[in-house]
């Protein structure tokens, strides 16, 4: 009879001990998933030669800038861990499109073209002109004096990039050259490839004007569309998008973005 209730006795035991490791084991898995979902790492894919929202130091990859700052105050914010790819500007929507990348900050209009159509635009986060970069030598006084023997130049798949091929389609000017990275574009100028170079005011000024003020000016007014840069998530990814937005407003409020301004814009 003893031999009879010790064999149940470890019986129960054993299917007790198999039940509560179950569900222990369940409950320490949910918790290591919920733990993997909060600190996901998002990828923010950018262009890194558009100073000084964001640009990389000779021989460093490491992203500094305006926009690296503001989104570092958003995710401590937030509550986000982020992590940067720096990749060509023209391969930004579509790393977003095929699950490369989560946010796009690249100093990127949301207004241009069809790109809203392909990704969601969070709110402003800076206003920009485009304008024309010469050398301080050009009699050119404003982007309507060019003419049609001349070449002008910037970035490929940005708004001045198809401002150039759209002034080559025209016979406007005699080539839009448009390539990867801004400092190509400035080095063709310097060069006297071309004749100018169309970009944003901000970048102008900053990356450019403020280093190479005594061979280089902008001639003329601002021209094209008014643009408003804005962060970008995946089609439909409304909670990241609410997440920043919030971020961007709390930064605004206190005091955090002016600060990152007055660091980077002088
Ligand atoms: N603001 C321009 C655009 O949206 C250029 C952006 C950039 O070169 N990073 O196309």
């Amino acid at each position: 009879m003893k031999k009879k209730s010790l064999v149940l006795l470890l019986a129960f035991a054993m299917i007790f001990t198999f039940a509560l490791s179950a569900c222990g084991g369940g409950s320490s898995e949910e918790s290591s998933e919920a733990a993997e979902e909060e600190t996901a790492v998002l990828k923010v894919v950018t262009e890194a030669t558009f100073a000084p929202f964001e640009s990389t130091e000779d021989g460093d990859d490491t992203i500094i800038g305006f926009d690296p700052d503001m989104m570092a105050a958003i995710a401590e914010d937030q509550g986000l861990e982020l992590e940067w790819v720096n990749m060509e500007f023209d391969s930004l929507i579509p790393a977003l499109q095929s699950d490369q990348g989560d946010i796009i900050c690249a100093g990127m209009n949301k207004l241009a073209g069809d790109r809203a159509e392909k990704v969601d635009f969070g709110d402003t986060y800076f206003e920009s002109d485009l304008m024309l970069l010469v050398t301080s030598d050009s009699e050119l006084t404003g982007i309507d004096a060019v003419t049609s023997d001349m070449k002008l130049a910037s970035q490929i798949g940005t708004t001045g990039g198809d401002m150039v091929q759209q002034m080559k389609d025209e016979g406007k000017i005699a080539d839009g050259v448009v390539l990867n990275q801004w400092t190509d574009c400035y080095l063709q100028l310097q060069n006297g490839e071309v004749q100018g170079v169309i970009v944003d005011k901000p970048v102008g000024e900053e990356a450019y004007l403020n280093n190479h003020g005594d061979i280089a000016k902008f001639v003329g007014d601002s021209f094209g569309e008014h643009e408003e840069f804005a962060f970008a998530v995946q089609k439909g990814n409304t909670e990241l998008l609410e997440k920043l937005n919030t971020g961007l407003a709390n930064i605004k409020a206190n005091g955090k973005y002016d600060e990152l301004v007055a660091k980077w814009f002088s």
